[in-house]
């Protein structure tokens, strides 16, 4: 967080649009950079017992990372489609308006703080949810 002051007449009004696209890209670009470097690691990979274990275990947390940021980037692209709709900011659950706070904390946020943790709860529970927002980070 910068404290400029000096563009605008709206000092204010944080614009979200521009928060998640650029949050997307950063996402995107991670991917792409992390695919680039699992390529040329099996290029230079010789393969014997001990690598190749090493190997998978880096598989794993390429895919569990991968997992994570294709979330994150739906989550994005969801809250995106929400400003366009007009309903961005409103919790999903209740209804109500999510504070500034929290969506400068989470652009992405589907639900107000008090839901999230209702739901945290039933998913900690064991109960089904659709939930995305397991990814908050
Ligand atoms: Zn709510």
């Amino acid at each position: 967080m910068n404290t400029k002051m000096k563009n605008g007449p709206k000092p204010k009004a944080v614009n979200y649009r521009d928060v998640l696209e650029s949050k997307a890209e950063e996402v995107r670009r991670s991917m792409s950079a992390q695919k680039a470097a699992q390529v040329v690691a099996r290029l230079d990979c010789p393969s014997d017992e001990g690598d190749l274990s090493q190997q998978h275990h880096e598989e794993w947390i390429f895919l569990n990372r991968n997992t994570i940021d294709m979330k994150l980037l739906r989550e994005i692209a969801d809250a995106l489609h929400r400003l366009d709709h007009g309903s961005y900011g409103v919790c999903l659950e209740c209804e109500e308006a999510i504070s500034p706070k929290r969506l400068d904390a989470v652009p992405w946020a589907r639900y107000c703080v008090a839901c999230q943790e209702a739901i945290a709860h039933r998913i900690a529970a064991g109960e089904q949810v659709d939930e995305y927002q397991a990814a908050n980070r």
